[in-house]
Order: structure tokens, then C-alpha cells, then sequence
């Protein structure tokens, strides 16, 4: 062999070896164990359809009213007792109370005791509430964007796992129709408040609002 065949058998030795190498190299690469990444989100997705969210918090309420028992607003409220719908509202937001000496400023809703009470809308549970001489067994929940307040009173019970801090959607159970507090025993109903909220007001502040035209579809009586 001449030198110069030496020198191109040499270069075709160290080709074959580097191209070994390579070979091995992208065979280590793609029998990789992990799976390429659309599989991943793939797989996310699905879990996703599942109803799996592992970025959820705690879970929700999970008493949920079947639909045709709750009853939708124009307003976009759902009316907060099961089973109730808008010709059965009474406008009791401009009664007297205490003896004549103060305003309602909520809507009384008569239901027999135990009925489920709903959430009128989305929220937070801001405030789980006992006034043995007023609302008794009471929840606040405030809406999302912070500006309302709805207040539930004389419940019986608060729904199994209620909270404060829990986010619940409308139509979400929070406990059931009542006598506690300072409602009547022979006439159990949801006393049901509206609190518009200014900035920093707390679930004991704000200022009512007439909940029957926003549950009723009509307009408040004088
Ligand atoms: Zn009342």
C-alpha cells in the first residue's frame, strides 16, 4: 500500500467510527422513555375533559340542585329557595320590623323548613355568621368583582362543607330554609339581603338594595 492508500483507508476507519458513534447517539435519543410533548398535552387535555384539575383548589360546594328545581332571573340571580319561582316573591323589602321602629330591607321568601337555599350568584363565602336575637344561622357571600353582598338568614343548616373563603357558583347549595334567630317557628322562610359594597366595606357594611325586582322580573312596590 502506498501512503497515500494508507491515508484514505485511515480516513475511512475513522469515518466508520464516527458514524458508529452517531448512529448510537440517535438511537439513545429517540428510545427515550419520555413521551414527546404534544403527547403530554395530549394527555392533559383529557384530564382536563375529565374534570380533573390539579390546579384547583379546595373543591366546591358539592350540592348542586338539579336545574329545573331552581328557578333563573332575567337579572341573571337565581331566586335562592329550590323550588320557588317568581309569582310566588312577596315584596317585603319596605316592611316594618322591630316593632315599626326599621326598615326590612330584604325579602322574606316563605318555604317549609329544610328546603335547600341556593346561592343567588357566584361568590365567595365571605362570612359563616350565628346572631342568636337576629339572623341566626347566616351566610355572606360576596360576589366576584367585590361590589355586592348577599346575605342568607334563619337558615336550619349551612350545606355539608361550606366554608368561608369557598368559592361557589349560583345554584350552589349553601344550607337550608329555617327558623333560627329571631324568625318566627310557625313561619320558616330565607331572609334575603342585597348589600351594594364600596371599596374596603366589610360583610357587616354596605347598603341594601331591593332584591324582589331582581328575582321578580318587575319592578319594586312603593
Ligand atoms: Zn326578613
Amino acid at each position: 500500500m502506498s501512503g497515500r492508500a494508507l491515508s484514505v483507508f485511515g480516513n475511512a476507519v475513522v469515518f466508520a467510527v464516527l458514524a458508529f458513534g452517531a448512529w448510537l447517539w440517535w438511537r439513545n435519543v429517540t428510545s427515550t422513555a419520555d413521551p414527546p410533548p404534544a403527547a403530554v398535552a395530549m394527555l392533559s387535555e383529557t384530564a382536563g375533559r375529565a374534570g380533573i384539575d390539579p390546579a384547583a383548589g379546595a373543591p366546591r360546594v358539592a350540592s348542586r340542585l338539579p336545574p329545573g328545581s331552581l328557578t333563573f332571573a332575567a337579572s341573571g340571580l337565581v331566586v335562592p329557595v329550590a323550588g320557588i319561582e317568581a309569582p310566588d316573591l312577596v315584596d317585603t323589602y319596605t316592611q316594618s320590623r322591630g316593632g315599626g321602629s326599621r326598615i326590612h330591607n330584604a325579602i322574606d321568601i316563605m318555604a317549609s323548613r329544610g328546603t335547600p337555599v341556593v346561592s343567588a350568584s357566584d361568590g365567595l363565602v365571605e362570612k359563616l355568621y350565628f346572631s342568636r336575637g337576629g339572623g341566626g344561622i347566616t351566610a355572606y357571600v360576596r360576589s366576584l368583582d367585590g361590589l355586592w353582598l348577599h346575605y342568607y338568614a334563619h337558615l336550619d343548616s349551612y350545606a355539608p362543607g361550606l366554608r368561608e373563603g369557598q368559592r361557589i357558583r349560583r345554584g350552589d347549595q349553601i344550607g337550608t330554609v329555617g327558623i333560627s334567630g329571631n324568625a318566627s317557628p310557625s313561619g320558616p322562610h330565607l331572609h334575603y339581603a342585597i348589600y351594594r359594597m364600596r371599596p374596603g366595606e366589610r360583610w357587616w357594611q354596605g347598603a341594601p338594595i331591593n332584591p324582589y325586582p331582581l328575582l321578580a322580573g318587575k319592578t319594586a312596590s312603593r
